[in-house]
């Protein structure tokens, strides 16, 4: 598939009653079904269109879109993605949200941390917009998922960032992710896994840590101290700041993570591919 299919796509469902319809549909499945079929007139309605020329118009260039007959009309697959993507929202970056407090303290500074969407993306931050961490969830998830609980899930869907890029897969398009560790000349300088989508572009820069905390054995480590440490943001996890990894040797690459939980510790040693070569268990 090339982009010019895509950017079709966005053509087709930048015009209101072609939105309109394909939410209508959704709204419709939500009550009835993803089988349910709508009648011609009864989405016509829906949509509030009163010109049938113009309504048939407009519901004829959601082909692909949408799947129609005699016996009525239904979303097709690409059609509810479609939709899911208009409702999260995350095109609207001028939607605003918080502050609501946050678990753990700033990195920089020590300072108390909350949450504030803006711009475009989720802030960590303790009020200083230098010290701040940018997630990427979009509006759909504070619309919609419970207060208490988003550190909590944001934290899941980030960790979960972690995993996918270490095993190859680009969290925003699903094509092929190809990285090494890199030393990023921030403050502090420390070591990232720097990862490149061969598919979509998108660079994935994440700490040494975040990189590994999905591994089997950061899992198990933690299991075993009674923490499923996938629900963990991981800006409260000492093993994920920056600069907290330790540089073994520099030719070769490798680089060490220790994990702490109660009076144990997991050392990781990655090399320059970002593979652990080495765990010590003590
Ligand atoms: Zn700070
Ligand atoms: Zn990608």
């Amino acid at each position: 598939m090339d982009d010019d299919a895509s950017t079709d796509v966005f053509d087709v469902v930048s015009q209101a009653t072609r939105a309109d319809i394909l939410r209508a549909l959704a709204d419709f499945h939500r009550s009835e079904g993803a089988d349910a079929r709508l009648a011609y007139n009864d989405l016509r309605k829906r949509v509030g269109e009163r010109d049938s020329g113009n309504f048939t118009y407009h519901l004829d260039r959601l082909d692909g879109l949408v799947e129609g007959g005699a016996d009525g009309y239904r979303l097709s697959r690409v059609g509810m993605r479609v939709v899911s993507m208009l409702r999260s929202g995350f095109l609207d970056t001028d939607w605003t949200w918080g502050p609501v407090d946050a678990p753990g303290e700033c990195w920089t500074c020590g300072d108390d941390l909350c949450l504030r969407y803006e711009a475009g993306a989720l802030h960590v931050t303790c009020g200083d917009d230098d010290h701040a961490l940018a997630l990427y969830v979009p509006p759909s998830f504070l619309q919609s998922q419970p207060r208490d609980v988003v550190a909590e899930r944001a934290g899941f869907l980030e960790n979960r960032w972690g995993s996918l890029t270490r095993a190859g897969v680009c969290s925003e398009c699903s094509g092929r992710v190809k990285g090494e560790l890199e030393l990023w000349h921030g403050d502090p300088e420390h070591y990232v896994y720097h990862g490149d989508c061969h598919h979509c572009g998108f660079q994935h820069v994440l700490p040494v840590g975040l990189f590994l905390l999905g591994h089997p054995d950061v899992l198990a480590f933690h299991f075993d101290h009674g923490v499923d440490v996938r629900t963990v943001p991981f800006w409260t996890l000492d093993f994920c700041e920056p600069g907290a990894e330790s540089v073994v040797s520099r030719a070769p690459l490798r680089v060490r993570v220790v994990v702490e939980a109660g009076c144990e510790t997991l050392s990781l040693t990655v090399d320059g591919d970002g593979e652990v070569v080495e765990t010590e268990r003590t």
